[in-house]
């Protein structure tokens, strides 16, 4: 409650519990003292959004993630490098003691990692039904909050001393609302980070895949496409963890795998396993919008917001990452 407000006018909200298991509420409502609507707390989550009721294609995009964050439930130890590798420079550490905002929370994968980097709490907010694996994640941690809403309307105060988004703002039709949106989140001199696909080194993607993907795969019948992206994987695993690995691991092997094509990116996933890198494949297939964001653009964000000390990078020169303080 210390976090939330009303989306729709800021307001405080007062909360009715009807049903709770110890520390965590079931089901009840949240009622806006201000302008008096009402959002219900449905199986352990407050619910801001209702799918029937949003923007058609904020409803489809969260709906095809849903299901994915459903189907793909695997855990890997990796996980906290990639999510340190995705937020450089913000280190393990920083999370200790901070109240943190995880702007497109999935499944809560990222979320449990800030938990157990000593976070005081973290709210998760996303929009699709994986809201429900993230609360069965987060059952049992105390300090993990998940809550139903869409990224551009998030009914939070501006509270949060650090926030970040991870593969995120991209499926939207308009990244840099839902930027400056999780932006307005981060307390005075709080930390905000962000990381999206790039538009450089990305051609490829954006002329082959993306066409497919927004005529043909994205309208799949989704277990089809789980199935048929084994195809792209089979080849993508083949190459990576054949050709790309050895050879980045090798020291005579790392001058020619320096041209290779694609090769920072396909070096990294070679040290995931079949199930993760049939996660990327699918991914990048199944989305109804993805945007690849240009540096010139990505800076924008950061000048618009008035951020302070920002820090942008490549990220295995084909996403964007970046870090800066908010006033
Ligand atoms: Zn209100």
């Amino acid at each position: 409650m210390d976090y939330l407000a009303c989306p729709e006018c800021a307001g405080d909200l007062k909360l009715t519990p009807s049903k709770s298991d110890g520390v965590e509420i079931l089901e009840g409502a949240l009622n806006c003292l201000s302008c008096a609507r009402n959002y219900p707390i449905v199986r352990g989550v407050p619910r801001f959004a209702n799918l029937s009721e949003i923007e058609e294609d904020k409803a489809a995009t969260a709906s095809s993630f849903g299901w994915e964050w459903q189907h793909f439930t695997q855990k890997d130890e990796r996980y906290g490098e990639q999510m340190l590798g995705w937020i450089d420079p913000v280190k393990a550490e920083f999370f200790k003691d901070k109240v943190v905002l995880d702007g497109g929370c999935g499944k809560g994968r990222h979320m449990q990692l800030a938990a157990e980097w000593g976070a005081r709490d973290v709210v998760g907010v996303d929009l699709s039904d994986a809201v429900e694996s993230a609360f069965a994640a987060s059952k049992g941690t105390e300090n993990m909050h998940v809550v139903q809403a869409d990224l551009c309307r998030l009914p939070l105060k501006r509270v949060f001393d650090y926030a970040y988004t991870i593969g995120v703002i991209h499926h939207q039709l308009d990244p840099s609302v839902g930027f400056k949106s999780l932006a307005s989140k981060v307390k005075p001199g709080g930390k905000f980070s962000v990381w999206v696909y790039g538009a450089e080194n990305n051609r490829w993607i954006v002329k082959l895949v993306s066409p497919l993907r927004e005529r043909f795969t994205s309208r799949m019948n989704r277990r089809a496409l789980l199935h048929l992206s084994k195809l792209p994987t089979a080849a993508v695993y083949a190459a990576s963890k054949l050709i790309y690995g050895p050879l980045n691991r090798t020291g005579g092997g790392l001058r020619l795998a320096r041209h290779l094509f694609y090769n920072d990116y396909m070096n990294t996933i070679s040290r995931f396993g079949w199930r993760e890198q049939h996660t990327i494949v699918f991914d990048h297939l199944v989305a109804p919008t993805a945007n690849y964001i240009s540096r010139e653009e990505f800076e924008k964000w950061w000048k618009d917001i008035g951020a302070t000390d920002v820090q942008i990078g490549w990220h295995n020169k084909n996403s964007w990452r970046g870090t800066g303080i908010v006033n």
